[in-house]
């Protein structure tokens, strides 16, 4: 391996400070953080002083599909990272998956263990074996928050962070920004009944009874009885959580996602909590408040029912309790882009192509091009790629033509099964369903196989199906 000017400079720093002992790997959580701590300064120091070559590929995100793509290109690469939102789910002790080696390695990242086979994987393990395989990867790393990607002057990319600081890359840019926003209630809610939902929503969250599925399992609730809009994999991780604070009912409304009960880890939960579980088939359509007897004590209605039955069969008996705290777990934000790609677009038009792997039509990437109001592409732009988790949906803004469409739903559907095969738990079925396409698995493996793709300057022509 190649060592760049920048290695050598951090490098000195290093002799310079005598400090950072072996710098290319780290045993925990702490020691990576503090490894790439020092990284990052190494290369703020040399981007200083550089004398403004630009850089010629940047990865932004880093997260497991970032830190899979970077481990899988020449360490020149530059990678923008924010702290990981992995590092404040307090309340989520363990990741929904029994494993994730099978990815791991076909990523050449370290492999998040549990030696016990069945149980599910420690939180911790998995952000340690990210982080140990960032700092690995040996990627010019910089940690500046939020940064934003606009057009720059000579056909290059300028990303910015949010203190103004600017970098030039002079190739490509991957996207690997992670899931977008939760979606809210009133987003779900339609017309005429919108406007009672809002207000109740806003009621709720001022009076601290309202919250995401995401701060569900950085910090769960502290109450008798939970609702949870929603019944996915993020719902049933609130599900434990709320339970290991004493909810003593958790009524949830939605349909169970059709994958989760071929899943070891959702089997686990419903055999385990279901005579707490009061679960409402069926999506939530409203949502209104019942004055209560003073501030703050509103009776929640749902679809318009305070105390509807249970219809799970361990809770058939039972009607639900009254909500005292609500969660929000609806799923994520599909109607918008990443923010890095808007900014690129700079009101230009998005247009989104699937990147296929030729062998076996998995998806590995969405190529992003804009275009001119008459709808040719605009040349002055480097290519920009999106990997992981802000390739698996398509905003409702962007131009992708029928085939192109059809090709990505099942281009992803081939990597999520193919992640799925690489991570065999159960070995009668041949497969396991613990890996969404919003996972860590199919980050990992759209960074990493897109990277070596790319670097071994494979067409990134479609796949041809049969
Ligand atoms: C509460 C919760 C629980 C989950 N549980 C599971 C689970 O059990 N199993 C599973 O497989 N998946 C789970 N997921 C999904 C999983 O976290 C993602 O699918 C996976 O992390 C996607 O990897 P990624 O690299 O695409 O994005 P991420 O891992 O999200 O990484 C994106 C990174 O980019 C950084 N970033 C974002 N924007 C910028 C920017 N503009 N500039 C610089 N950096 C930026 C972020 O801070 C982050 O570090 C969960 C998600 C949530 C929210």
């Amino acid at each position: 391996m190649n060592t760049s000017p920048i290695q050598w400079l951090s490098l000195g720093v290093c002799l310079a400070l005598a400090a950072c002992g072996d710098s290319s790997d780290c045993k925990s959580i702490s020691g990576c953080q503090e490894l790439l701590a020092k990284r990052a300064s190494a290369e703020e120091a040399a981007l200083t002083r550089a004398s403004g070559s630009p850089r010629d590929m940047a990865i932004i995100g880093d997260g497991v599909g970032g830190i899979a793509a970077a481990t899988n290109l020449p360490p020149t690469v530059r990678v923008y990272g924010d702290t990981s939102f992995w590092l404040r789910l307090n309340d989520l002790p363990a990741v929904w998956q029994t494993t994730l080696s099978g990815s791991y390695a076909d990523a050449g990242l370290p492999v998040p263990g549990n030696p016990v086979v069945g149980q599910r994987i420690p939180r911790d393990s998995v952000i340690l074996a990210n982080l140990r395989g960032l700092v690995r990867s040996g990627a010019a790393y910089l940690a500046r928050g939020r940064v934003i990607v606009t057009p720059g002057a000579s056909g290059d990319w300028t990303i910015t962070d949010t203190k103004g600081r600017s970098e030039s890359i002079a190739g490509p840019i991957i996207v690997s920004t992670g899931v977008s926003r939760p979606v809210t209630i009133t987003e779900m809610v339609k017309k005429p009944f919108k406007q009672a939902a809002d207000s109740a929503r806003l009621e709720l969250l001022k009076a601290g009874r309202l919250r995401t599925g995401d701060l569900c399992v950085e910090n769960a609730p502290v109450a008798n009885i939970v609702g949870i809009l929603g019944a996915g994999g993020s719902a049933a991780d609130c599900v434990v959580a709320v339970i290991a604070k004493g909810a003593t009912q958790v009524v949830v409304w939605g349909n169970v996602d059709a994958n989760l009960p071929y899943s070891d880890a959702f089997n686990d939960l419903v055999t385990k909590y279901s005579t707490k579980i009061c679960l409402i088939n069926g999506l939530a359509n409203t949502l209104s408040l019942q004055p209560g007897a003073n501030q703050g004590s509103a009776t929640i209605v749902v679809n318009g029912f305070a105390s509807p039955q249970c219809e799970n069969p361990a809770s058939r008996h039972l009607a639900a309790g009254k909500v005292d705290q609500l969660v929000e777990s609806l799923g994520r934000l599909v109607s918008e882009p990443p923010l890095v790609v808007t900014t690129a677009a700079a009101k230009s038009r998005i247009k989104y192509t699937p990147v296929l792997e030729p062998n076996t039509c998995a998806l590995i990437a969405v190529s992003v091009t804009f275009l001119k109001p008459d709808s040719t592409p605009l040349e002055d732009r480097p290519p920009m790629y999106l990997i992981g988790a802000a390739a698996t949906w398509i905003p409702d803004s962007a131009v992708i033509g029928p085939v192109d469409r059809m090709l990505f739903s099942g281009g992803l559907n081939i990597t999520t099964a193919m992640v799925n095969r690489i991570n065999v738990t159960n070995s009668k079925l041949g497969q396991t369903f613990e890996n969404p396409p919003q996972g860590f698995g199919v980050a990992a493996y759209m960074g990493s196989h897109f990277a070596r793709h790319w670097s071994a300057k494979m067409p990134m022509a479609k796949c041809q199906q049969p």
